[in-house]
């Protein structure tokens, strides 16, 4: 990487035809542009991801002897990669390379032209000094742990869960209660299509119990995540069941006459504060224990 002390930048901002140009004073950008500190020159051009475009800014970095780029145009999602590639093939580090956007993110929303202009000078003032800190970059391939970590076994974490199994991975599901199900575990029917929730639910919950893929960690919360992606180590506490899991049947004795049982008998419905029904919450007996005790 450069010294900062030799950083040449050039800005681009470009028209985008009248996308951009008609909403942001491109010529005062310009000029305000070629003024910042360790910008060795700005340019305009009226679609600077043409053929036309990209050229330009090539030629200008090697007779310029330009060392960083910004270009202001459009979201990083559609050119990031465009103006990465004009460096790599300049022979410059392609992530010496900061794009500003000023069209998605100031001329399509903002009416007015002078806070429009305004504010792009903001983002290109942002833009500049940040890629002078900009480092090169190289790639590398790194071997990463595809194990996957299911934080919550509801109906959104079972099916995620057995989704990620079923397609190789080995999945860790972590539950904080002793049951997995959440929410669905305690319902008779869903809304809107009135289907039996146990219906649904209890299938998949015995899927998770039995599939080989799964290692299932019911009362157990996460404690520590460290690492980053593709490399994460975590600590997960399994708090004591008391339960020899070798020995037992799940048939869920202990359960039903468990003094610190923490599901209540009777579920009270609120709405604004006032009662507004009373139900049992009939699935919640034999197959939530049954599940969490073969974990
Ligand atoms: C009274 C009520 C009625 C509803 N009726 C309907 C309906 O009729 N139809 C419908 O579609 N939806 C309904 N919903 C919404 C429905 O509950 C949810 O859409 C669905 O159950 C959410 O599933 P989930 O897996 O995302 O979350 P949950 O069922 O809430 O599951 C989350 C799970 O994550 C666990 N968990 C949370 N934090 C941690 C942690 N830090 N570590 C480990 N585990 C953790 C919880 O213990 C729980 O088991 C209703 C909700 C309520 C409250
Ligand atoms: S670089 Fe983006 S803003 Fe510029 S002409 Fe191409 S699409 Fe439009
Ligand atoms: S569910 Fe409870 S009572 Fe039944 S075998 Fe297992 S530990 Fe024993």
């Amino acid at each position: 990487m450069p010294a900062n002390d030799t950083c040449r930048i050039g800005v681009y901002i470009c028209h985008c035809g009248l996308n951009i140009a008609s909403k942001v004073d491109v010529p005062a950008l310009e000029q305000y542009a070629a003024s910042l500190p360790k910008v060795a020159m700005a340019k305009t051009y009226k679609f600077m991801c043409s053929d036309p475009g990209q050229q330009l800014i090539k030629d200008d970095l090697a007779a310029h002897k330009l060392t960083h780029l910004v270009v202001a145009s459009c979201s990083p999602l559609m050119h990031e990669p465009t103006f990465r590639g004009v460096l790599q093939d300049a022979g410059v580090n392609p992530y010496l390379y900061q794009m500003v956007n000023i069209r998605e993110q100031v001329s399509w929303v903002t009416k007015d032209l002078g806070r429009a202009t305004q504010k792009a000078r903001l983002l290109i003032t942002a833009a500049v000094r940040r890629v002078a800190l900009h480092e090169s970059l190289q790639r590398s391939t790194v071997s990463v742990n595809p194990n996957v970590l299911v934080v919550g076994a509801g109906i959104a974490g079972i099916s995620a869960a057995l989704t990620l199994a079923s397609a190789g991975k080995q999945v860790y599901l972590v539950e904080r209660e002793p049951s997995i199900g959440g929410h669905m575990a305690h319902f008779d029917k869903t809304f809107p299509t009135l289907d039996c929730a146990a219906c649904i639910l209890t299938p998949k919950m015995t899927q998770v119990g039995k599939h080989k893929n799964i290692h299932l960690m019911a009362y157990s919360e996460v404690e520590e995540v460290s690492g980053f992606i593709g490399n994460f180590t975590v600590k997960v506490r399994r708090k004591a069941s008391y339960v020899d899991t070798d020995k037992c049947t799940g048939c869920g004795t202990c359960w039903e006459h468990c003094p610190g049982r923490r599901v209540p008998a009777v579920r009270v419905i609120r709405k604004d504060a006032q009662v507004i029904g009373r139900t049992k919450p009939a699935p919640v007996q034999a197959a939530a224990p049954t599940i969490a005790s073969h974990a």
